[in-house]
C-alpha cells in the first residue's frame, strides 16, 4: 500500500463497505485500556484518512466515548454485524481513522509505531526498531510519524 492507492475494506456482514485513498498516513497500533475494551482485543490498528477520501458504502450506528486523550471520538459501526469501521475524533474532524484490521489486505498490515504502551497487555513484545510511547506524541509529532518523516519517526 503506498500513498495514492485505493483502500478497500468493510464490516465483517458485508453490509457495510468503504473505500479510501491512502493519503500516507501509515497505520498504527494503539494499545489504550479504552481501545482493549472497545475492541475487545489487545490493541486497535488505526490509519488516518482524508474525510473527503473516505467513501462508506451503506449505513452505519454510531457511538461517542472520551478517548484516553481527552478528545470526543465517535464511533462507527456496522448496525447488523458491530464491527467497529472508523471514527472520527473532534479535534481533527477532517482525518477521520479507519480501523485498519477492517481493511481487505488486513493481514498485511505493519504498525508503523506503537502508542499508549504503558498499558499493553504483556505478553505482546514489539519491534526494537519501531517508535514507541509511553502515552501518546503531540499532534505534530503524531503526524509527522504517520507520513514517516520528521526526527521524531527516529525516537522511541
Ligand atoms: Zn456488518
Ligand atoms: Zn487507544
Amino acid at each position: 500500500m503506498a500513498q495514492g492507492d485505493t483502500i478497500l475494506g468493510g464490516c465483517g456482514c458485508g453490509a457495510v463497505r468503504y473505500r479510501a485513498i491512502d493519503a500516507g498516513m501509515r497505520p498504527y497500533a494503539c494499545h489504550c485500556i479504552g481501545c482493549q475494551t472497545r475492541q475487545g482485543a489487545s490493541f486497535a490498528l488505526n490509519q488516518q484518512v482524508a474525510a473527503a477520501d473516505l467513501v462508506v458504502d451503506g449505513e452505519t450506528i454510531s457511538g461517542t466515548v472520551l478517548a484516553a486523550s481527552g478528545a470526543r471520538v465517535t464511533h462507527h459501526a456496522c448496525p447488523f454485524c458491530l464491527t467497529r469501521l472508523y471514527t472520527v475524533n473532534e479535534r481533527r474532524p477532517d482525518w477521520p481513522t479507519i480501523r485498519a484490521g477492517t481493511r481487505d489486505d488486513s493481514p498485511e498490515i505493519v504498525p508503523a509505531f506503537h502508542v499508549w504502551v504503558r498499558d499493553k497487555q504483556p505478553w505482546i513484545v514489539l519491534p526494537q526498531d519501531v517508535p514507541t510511547f509511553e502515552t501518546q506524541p503531540e499532534e505534530y509529532a503524531w503526524a509527522a510519524l504517520a507520513r514517516g518523516e520528521g526526527p521524531a519517526a527516529a525516537t522511541r
